[in-house]
């Protein structure tokens, strides 16, 4: 049989996180990008799976410990759910929502609370790229704001990192946090220097193909690139890409998502049971403004959702509030399905999609923690059927 790590790739379970590579002998693997356009492990020399890949690998382990109340089985546990906003006016308008998780981590630099922070960001030289960085600055924290629709390998350096004995924040994907999450769990010495983690909703990451597409209909030849983002400068603003002669070239939130990114996503990613980011302190997501029962994408100044799920993400918000770094009222839960429908359905019939996967004889997905039984109350028969159908068809296509 294969080692552990190749099957994961094949299976496409893989999220590109990198923790393979922090879990590893230093050297022995690096993230590169493969012919499909996602990230993948890639070993620098022969050898054994790195130690405690099966119960670390967010690709296809996740472990919710906490209990769920009610409303939580599908949106996870949390104490409190604000529409919150920087309060600098102008990384509320860089941002990619409302500036909420900049102006919590801004926060926790201004007041020496952590050294830095590991985030993704564009890469430099390289506006098409994503990479992990360390910001230990608020202009780092800002150049790094906004959402990234592509890969970016967040943790290879992530032992380094540890080892350093540097107290960070963590921002992620939810994958990210459940691998920040798994090796807290074998590694207890390092918990103290994790001060934060904080992640966003996310309903899945597109390859770096999907960019290339992105750019290719904005009507710019990639080599003229000159700046690049994919929302931001507004709610939820424009993917733009700067030519050369620094003329910008957009294409609407609603359009670069719902007609480019969102046809190229992971597959990992539509099966997953996490897309509100249970495992973090603090997770952010877009506050949309409702009309006619649909989120509203009319240009605005920014809203994000938070939801507050650990007393140190309690502490930090109440925090940052206090001293002016963010203004937050309460978000009414009840509105959450009108504005995070895709979300809320994905986590309904994510237990229908793993059963398909387990039926085509899948055994190495182990989720637990997610409700996915008792959520499958709330399916309709139809699109359950729907739902197992599609992942069947996803599956045998790969
Ligand atoms: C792939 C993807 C899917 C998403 N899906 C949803 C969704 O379904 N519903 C929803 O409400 N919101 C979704 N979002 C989140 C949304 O776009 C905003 O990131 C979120 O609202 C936080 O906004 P903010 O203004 O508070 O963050 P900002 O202050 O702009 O900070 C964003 C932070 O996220 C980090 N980051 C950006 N891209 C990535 C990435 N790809 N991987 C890891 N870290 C990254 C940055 O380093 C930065 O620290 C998604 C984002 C991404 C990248």
């Amino acid at each position: 049989m294969k080692p552990l790590l190749e099957r994961i790739v094949a299976a496409r379970y893989c999220v590109g996180c990198g923790l393979c590579a922090a879990l590893a002998e230093p050297g022995a693997i690096e993230m590169a990008e493969a012919a499909d356009g996602f990230l993948a492990p890639r070993r620098l020399r022969p050898g054994a799976d790195p130690a405690g890949l099966r119960e670390s690998c967010p690709g296809i382990t996740l472990r919710q410990e906490r209990p769920h109340r009610g409303a939580e089985r599908i949106y996870g546990p949390f104490e409190s759910l604000w529409a919150a906003h920087a309060a600098d006016a102008d990384l509320r308008h860089r941002a990619s929502s409302g500036g909420c998780i900049s102006a919590l981590l801004a926060f926790l630099l201004d007041r020496r609370q952590i050294d830095g922070v590991l985030h993704l960001g564009r890469a430099d030289g390289d506006p098409l790229r994503t990479v992990a960085g360390l910001s230990t600055t608020r202009a780092d924290v800002l150049r790094r704001a906004g959402s990234r629709y592509a890969p970016g390998s967040l943790l290879a350096g992530w032992r380094e990192l540890m080892e350093s004995g540097r107290k960070i924040a963590v921002v992620g994907k939810p994958c990210d946090v459940a691998a920040v999450d798994r090796w807290l769990a074998r590694h207890p010495e390092h918990r103290a220097q994790v001060v934060c983690a904080i992640s966003f909703l996310c309903m899945g990451q597109p390859s770096q193909r999907a960019t290339r597409r992105l750019v290719a209909a904005l009507g710019v030849a990639e080599a003229d690139v000159r700046d690049f983002r994919y929302r931001g400068e507004g709610w939820p603003g424009a993917a733009t890409a700067v030519d050369a002669a620094g003329q910008p070239h957009a294409m609407s939130y609603e359009e670069s998502w719902g007609r480019i990114l969102c046809k190229d996503v992971n597959f990992r990613c539509k099966i997953c049971p996490d897309g509100f980011g249970e495992l973090a302190d603090i997770s952010c997501g877009d506050a949309w403004h409702v009309r006619a029962g649909r989120p509203d994408f009319a240009e605005r100044p920014g809203r994000s959702l938070a939801f507050v799920r650990s007393a140190r993400g309690r502490e930090l918000f109440a925090a940052a509030r206090a001293a002016g770094y963010l203004v937050a009222e309460p978000f009414p839960a009840e509105d959450l399905p009108a504005i995070q429908r895709s979300q809320v359905q994905r986590k309904i019939y994510a237990g229908v999609r793993l059963a398909a996967l387990k039926l085509l004889g899948d055994r190495l997905l182990d989720f637990s923690g997610f409700c996915l039984l008792a959520n499958l109350r709330q399916a309709r028969f139809s699109d359950a059927i729907r739902n197992f159908w599609g992942t069947l068809r996803r599956r045998s296509a790969a």
